[in-house]
């Protein structure tokens, strides 16, 4: 399923294509989410032409609305959102956890603890053997998500690559408490892929999931656990640490040891997409990332900016901006810089609330993260990753970096 075509030199990037049920990706990649079924404000005609080639939708969400089987009886999850190239679910658990104990981005930004978590008011029950009991946070109903329910509803809809359910542990928890919560997502994973043996769509590959926190024994355990394991391709999930070193470490040891155990099968990065982390990660040899970033900060009016000092972005929602004829950046070939809505207009839309401005600035930021995974990609394969992610890191137009250096 999965073909490294080059390996760089100095490093663990490569590149390579995926070979799925729905057609090909090329990678590293960067995958959208579509959360609910739908990249917000995009239509997938939309997607496609940025250059995306796979999206995620997310098994919890859609498990509790429109629900598995309404999406089963609409011809699954392609057919539903018209989306006919490939598709990656998560297993739901992560949304579960992020209930219980606030997720790993809760922890990026600082917050702590239950309800921590901005898109969920549901709660955890029960986290027993079984699987998680929990509240849902449509209806206050009880929900159970198990193993074997992660796996068939994700079996309901059809996707390309489902993710065995884990349980992720954030960083705030003790050594002992990921040691265990880690062998249970162990035993998780062998039922899921028993489930799948039995009973799930032909095509459909299955993606184990690495977790052990910052722990480096625990990681590496956890890694030759999952890659002794019959999953088609490899995730790294859980406490990746409290800020980017430690993150960086963490990726470090596990592609390290997947090396070692498992080099020819593919690796996907949870969670991960600020730009300077998506370099940082090919390096290490992460082949696909997903992240709300860009489509989350499109949606609070920050654009993606070739500027490292400010995080790769600007906030058009600052009153600089009222009077800016220009487009949010100088030779951006995406749809909303070619037509050269200038960021007065968007400062205005977004100040307004009109979705245009929404659609608009989420356009450019999944065009700008489009453009920097293809530049890195065409750096592999010219054997010039090291100059190119310099480059990046220093502040080149993704698009410009490749072409300055052929
Ligand atoms: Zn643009």
């Amino acid at each position: 399923m999965f073909t490294v075509r080059v390996r760089d030199r100095g490093s663990r990037a490569r590149a390579g294509t995926l070979h799925l049920a729905h057609g090909e990706v090329a990678t590293p990649a960067f995958v959208p989410l579509a959360t609910r079924g739908a990249v917000k404000t995009l239509e997938p005609r939309d997607v496609a032409g940025l250059g995306y080639e796979m999206v995620l939708g997310n098994t919890f969400h859609l498990m509790l609305a429109p629900g598995p089987e309404l999406i089963a009886e609409l011809g699954g999850l392609h057919e539903m959102m018209r989306w006919p190239a490939p598709i990656i679910t998560d297993s739901g658990g992560f949304q579960v956890f992020s209930m219980g104990h606030g997720g790993v981005a809760d922890e990026i930004k600082g917050r702590r603890g239950p309800q921590a978590s901005a898109d969920s008011s549901g709660s955890i029950l029960a986290v027993e053997e079984q699987g998680v009991r929990f509240r849902s946070y449509l209806d206050g109903g009880e929900r159970f998500l198990g193993p074997e329910t992660s796996m068939a509803v994700q079996a309901a809809l059809s996707s390309d690559i489902a993710l065995v359910l884990d349980e992720c542990t954030p960083f705030h928890v003790t050594r002992d408490y990921t040691a265990r919560s880690m062998e249970r997502t162990h035993r998780w994973l062998t039922r899921c892929l028993d489930w799948h043996e039995r009973e799930g769509p032909a095509g459909q590959r299955v993606y184990g999931i690495v977790q052990g926190g910052i722990e480096p024994d625990l990681r590496a355990a956890s890694t030759q656990e999952v890659a002794a394991s019959r999953c088609d391709g490899i995730a790294i999930g859980g406490s990746l640490g409290q800020d980017k070193p430690q993150m960086r470490a963490v990726v470090d040891w596990t592609t390290a040891e997947l090396e070692r155990v498992a080099p020819s099968r593919p690796r996907h990065l949870l969670g991960i997409g600020e730009i300077d982390d998506l370099i940082e990660g090919v390096r290490r040899g992460i082949d696909t990332f997903d992240c709300a970033m860009p489509t989350r900060l499109g949606r609070h009016g920050m654009a993606l900016v070739p500027d490292p000092g400010r995080r790769w972005r600007i906030d058009l929602h600052k009153p600089r901006f009222r009077r800016d004829r220009e487009p949010i950046m100088a030779a951006c070939r995406c749809p909303a810089c070619a037509q050269g809505f200038s960021r007065a207009y968007l400062h205005y839309l977004l100040r307004a609330r009109e979705l245009t401005g929404l659609r608009l600035v989420t356009l450019h930021n999944l065009s700008f993260v489009a453009r920097v995974m293809s530049d890195l990609r065409a750096a592999i394969e010219r054997e010039r990753f090291d100059e190119v992610a310099a480059q990046l890191h220093a502040g080149a137009a993704p698009g410009a970096a490749t072409r300055s250096t052929s």
